[in-house]
């Protein structure tokens, strides 16, 4: 399966992305977490992408085209991907149905997540993050770790992101109705999108959005990935 998935900030689009692609036993593929190891490896590319992230910007598009040119190109992707965090911007869209029109591949469907916007700034506010796998988030108040600043999984060391302050945030929501509504008015026009609601527990919006993709946990555990 092809799936995007696209969210607001803090509608919980990484924790879904991971749990999701679990399931599906498909490849997750994150924008922000390629130009965040960019950013850890000290490329020039992560350089210039660290000073649109903190600022709650999105990267110009030609970098972010490039990036998900090639990581989309490798192999691990071909018997399907979920990508988390793009497209964000419609000339980012319009590229993405370009590399898939050139592989005679298409997409199978759009989820957006959706949560009301006064429920944004607390919920990313909370947020703590695993630095060695990237992949495990915890929250102060929903999913707490065990130990403060430990990552239960791998006992890797919890950061909150520099992009996670409340200003950037704000930011980053206006940047979201500028830039990122027009794509899910893209595919919605192609009749591929279907909203779900971010609200509640992670497992019942993972429920509804496999619910979303007519897959059920059951269904979904004998996935073949393709
Ligand atoms: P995320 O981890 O998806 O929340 O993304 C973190 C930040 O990385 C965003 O706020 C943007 O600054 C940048 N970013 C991630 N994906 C994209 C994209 N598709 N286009 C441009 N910038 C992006």
């Amino acid at each position: 399966m092809r799936i995007l998935l696209i969210g607001q900030p803090g509608a919980g689009k990484g924790t879904q992305a991971v749990l999701l692609a679990a399931q599906l036993s498909i490849r997750h593929i994150s924008a922000g977490d390629l130009f965040r190891e960019h950013i850890d490896q000290g490329t020039e590319l992560g350089r210039n992408a660290h000073t649109h992230m903190r600022a709650g910007l999105l990267v110009p598009d030609e970098v972010t085209i490039a990036v998900m040119k090639e990581r989309l190109a490798r192999p691990d992707t071909e018997h399907g991907f979920l990508l988390d965090g793009f497209p964000r911007s419609l000339a980012q869209a319009q590229a993405l149905d370009g590399i898939l029109a050139d592989a005679e591949s298409r997409l199978d469907a759009v989820l957006d997540l959706e949560i009301p916007e006064a429920d944004v700034v607390r919920r990313i506010a909370g947020r703590w993050l695993c630095r060695r796998s990237r992949e495990h988030i915890f929250h102060v108040d929903y999913s707490p770790p065990e130990v403060a600043g430990v990552c239960d999984v791998c006992g890797g060391e919890l950061y909150q992101r520099d992009d996670d302050r409340e200003t950037t945030v704000r930011r980053r929501l206006e940047v979201y109705r500028s830039e990122t509504a027009p794509v899910v008015d893209h595919y919605q026009a192609a009749g591929l999108v279907t909203t779900v609601s971010a609200l509640g527990q992670v497992q019942e919006v993972l429920d509804r959005a496999l619910a979303a993709i007519g897959r059920d946990e059951a269904d979904a555990s004998g996935a073949s990935g393709s």
